[in-house]
């Protein structure tokens, strides 16, 4: 017999959802998350994943996937520190510090358990953090996480940022300072003022993060956001995470060789979770190879969300303030974006909504994101049914 209290919270809370159109659905994918996908027999142009440079379904990666598994088989086994280090983590770390430019790098086995790593293990609660007010969910759960006073600063307002460092500095209750971004921010592409923030914390001894989930592999010749702006022996946590734009999955810090050392006797993913799969391992230093050897890849995403992004505007949507390869059509109201989003996905294009709360109220906006393995024609079908689902909602 199952408790009544949570019985009754559960269905309270599911009827608000569902009546408020925030319960999300779930479309399973009856193919590979490519540029094109099937959902229910049916078949879309897929501008809504994060495989920006198509690595998920590269045949490179496969093949060593494959390989791996053969050779080590499906799992590590434990976790890492007790005997669960392949050599593959070992190689896999080498090369994403050789890829940030950085002494040293550690692997997770998510973005999302990096940043639950990372920022407990340095601060504490007689630490404060300065965190845009925008930055993943992620970096909030880490940051509550590790108990510091959580200090949020406008979004990209760097003298907001200067007044509250220099605020809390000066207050003398904090040990350690921190301040904490994200490189790129997803929902409208804009990208965190480095230098500046470098700066600040420079002045006023401020430990630097910045969580690259959506720069590594886009920016900076794929090497991210801090290499873009040429600040890699600057940034003390460099996070990424493996499956963005390198197609698989897991995370990883970049920095200094003693930061490393310390994440690998602190950071409790690391000490208590399972590690990495060998074919998970061995595909994601694949994508990092490739990633360090050519640039194409990303040339073709800058060329297929500049294409994208001209088309939509040309068509008169609102395309808010991207720097980057990911797309907002910015409708506004609430329901208006679900339907127009419905609209899309009836006319063949997948690309979800994206509402309050996740973006603020009376911006809700379908977000595209396009990728190098979109072809012209792909993108020219999803600009026309734009056209017209546009004009049928009175948007254009
Ligand atoms: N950080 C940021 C900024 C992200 O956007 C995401 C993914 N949405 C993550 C971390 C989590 O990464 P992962 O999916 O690898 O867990």
């Amino acid at each position: 017999m199952s408790s009544r209290v949570l019985s009754e919270f559960l269905t309270t809370n599911l009827e608000d959802l569902k009546s408020k159109g925030l319960y999300n659905v779930i479309d399973p994918l009856e193919s590979p998350n490519g540029p094109l996908i099937k959902i229910a027999g049916k078949e879309f142009i897929n501008l809504s994943s994060n495989n920006y440079l198509g690595l998920a379904t590269d045949r490179r990666l496969k093949e060593a996937a494959k390989a791996a598994i053969e050779e080590f088989g499906v799992g590590a086994g434990a976790v890492r520190t007790i005997n669960g280090t392949l050599k593959l983590h070992l190689q896999l770390e080498e090369k994403l510090a050789a890829f940030k430019h950085t002494e040293a790098a550690i692997a997770y086995q998510s973005g999302f358990n990096c940043n639950m790593a990372a920022i407990s293990a340095v601060m504490d609660k007689e630490d404060a953090i300065l965190s845009d007010e925008l930055n993943h969910a992620s970096i909030i759960d880490g940051c509550r996480l590790s108990r510091a006073k959580i200090i949020p600063f406008k979004h990209l307002d760097m003298s907001d940022l200067q007044r509250k460092a220099q605020e809390a500095k000066q207050s003398g209750n904090y040990n350690k300072l921190m301040v904490i971004t994200d490189g790129v921010f997803s929902m409208d592409g804009d990208i965190a003022k480095l230098p500046d923030m470098v700066e600040i914390a420079e002045k006023l001894d401020l430990i630097t993060y910045v969580d690259d989930a959506h720069g590594s592999g886009v920016l900076g010749n794929g090497a991210g956001t801090v290499k873009h702006f040429g600040l890699s022996d600057k940034i003390d946590f460099q996070i990424g995470t493996l499956s963005k734009a390198l197609g698989v999955v897991g995370g990883y810090v970049a920095g200094r060789k003693e930061l490393i050392d310390w994440l690998k006797v602190r950071s409790r993913p690391f000490l208590f979770s399972t590690a990495l799969t060998p074919a998970d391992t061995a595909a994601c230093l694949t994508a990092v190879d490739i990633l360090m050897n050519s640039t194409e890849l990303q040339e073709r995403l800058w060329a297929n969300g500049n294409y994208l992004k001209q088309g939509l505007k040309a068509l008169g949507f609102n395309i808010g303030s991207s720097q980057t390869p990911i797309t907002p059509c910015i409708i506004g109201e609430e329901k208006q974006t679900q339907k127009f989003s419905q609209r899309l996905y009836e006319e063949g294009v997948y690309a979800k909504a994206i509402v309050f709360p996740t973006v603020p109220k009376g911006t809700g906006r379908v977000r595209n994101m396009p990728t190098a393995a979109h072809t012209r024609e792909m993108l020219d079908q999803a600009l026309s049914v734009y056209a017209k689902v546009g004009r049928e909602l009175g948007i254009l």
